[in-house]
């Protein structure tokens, strides 16, 4: 993973070398470095260089929302909620993926939470959880800010798929949870929104920040947390949900929540569930968790809930997969949440003769963290996560999606 940043970083910057060595842009290349190269069709007042760009608005209003192509809380009224459309990247008909921003910008100053979903646009639950920590929050009695980014991958979450389908070759799909923290002359759509959402509205607007994901489709999961407990503010974020099992791992480079922690600010990731489907039993685990976050941080005022201690939380580091070696019809014989042996069979595949064709033992002691949800397999897919922790010197698991 570390190889494809280094790439994706070269390009950009052998992008800008070679725009502006045929004088193609004199805006590119006059201008600040890449953060402008986005700017050319928003007219003045537009971004400066530097960290921070101020708020700009580009004068739009959509469907009653001011739209806004930089963001600075600091410009927002105290003791309200804002409701913007952030602009994005550009779709292929050239009208721009917009993204919906609430932020509830508290009366008195204090840490400013940013709130993140939607990366993958088959993950319903998360959305839901931002909504409903939104709709409980009261900006005339907060002290910081909170800030909600619902809808980020726009174009995924149009057709209900995980992935970003990106024109540049027919339709290719993206996983953005791969692209951050982006690059706003990146060599796709996909990598642009993510840096100028990154550069323009999450790390500029952030001294903590949560990114909600669910389950991807075909795989059923309960509750998790993934993030990294060895940085402090990490864990005493994630020990503050009441949310029964945890990925302790810090996952690869390239998810947002890594991109937070790269630029200083601690994020984690909450799983709520199984994707396409609101789950009116765990969302509201999640919605306490967040309320204790901002409790704990002095956000807002109010006793903390329940927490991962309450729930007995099983805290684990890696994730064991039993990969499909052979097509045909899976059946599982232990459920998610299930407690597993080393040696124990899990899952029984069979052909269409109803012959066996597989039989699948868990190698760990652990607990089934995730299966997957569509009874046929092809050979590779994942049939089953087995979260289970192993020694810090056996290095990192692996890690689901
Ligand atoms: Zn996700």
């Amino acid at each position: 993973m570390s190889d494809k940043s280094a790439e994706g970083l070269d390009r950009r910057d052998f992008l800008i070398a070679s725009i502006a060595s045929v004088g193609a842009s004199a805006v590119l290349a006059g201008s600040a470095g890449p953060a402008k190269a986005e700017d050319t069709s928003a007219s003045s007042g537009s971004a400066a260089s530097g960290a921070s760009h101020g708020t700009v608005y580009t004068g739009d209003v959509m469907q009653g929302k001011k739209v806004v192509s930089a963001l600075d809380v600091k410009d927002l009224e105290p003791g309200k909620k804002h409701l913007l459309y952030f602009q994005g990247v550009q779709a292929p008909t050239g009208q721009h993926w917009y993204v919906s921003v609430i932020v509830a910008k508290g009366a008195k100053p204090g840490k400013r939470f940013t709130l993140t979903s939607g990366v993958h646009g088959d993950e319903m639950s998360s959305i839901r959880t931002v909504q409903t920590v939104m709709d409980q929050l009261d900006p005339t009695v907060m002290s910081g800010t909170v800030m909600a980014v619902l809808d980020i991958a726009r174009p995924a979450l149009e057709s209900m798929q995980r992935r970003w389908p990106n024109s540049g070759r027919g339709i290719d799909l993206i996983d953005m949870n791969r692209e951050w923290p982006g690059n706003e002359n990146g060599a796709t759509a996909t990598s642009r929104h993510a840096g100028i959402l990154f550069n323009r509205l999450l790390k500029p607007n952030s001294d903590l920040a949560i990114d909600f994901h669910t389950g991807t489709t075909g795989l059923e999961c309960d509750a998790f947390i993934i993030g990294d407990r060895t940085l402090p503010d990490v864990k005493t974020m994630i020990d503050l949900f009441p949310v029964g099992l945890v990925w302790d791992n810090a996952a690869y480079p390239g998810v947002l929540h890594n991109a937070f922690v790269d630029a200083g600010i601690p994020s984690f990731c909450p799983e709520v569930g199984a994707a396409r489907v609101l789950d009116p039993a765990l969302i509201p685990n999640f919605v306490e968790g967040t309320m204790n976050v901002l409790k704990h941080y002095g956000v807002i005022d109010g006793p903390v809930g329940r927490t991962a201690a309450d729930v007995d939380a099983f805290i684990a580091n890696s994730a064991f997969p039993i990969l499909a070696t052979q097509g045909g019809f899976v059946e599982h014989l232990a459920k998610l949440n299930d407690m597993v042996t080393a040696g124990q069979k899990v899952v029984v595949q069979r052909n269409a003769f109803g012959e066996v064709v597989a039989e699948y033992a868990s190698a760990v002691d652990g607990k089934v963290g995730a299966i997957r949800s569509d009874v046929s397999s092809e050979p590779g897919n994942v049939l089953m996560f087995i979260s289970f922790s192993h020694a810090p010197t056996e290095g990192d698991g692996d890690y689901p999606e």
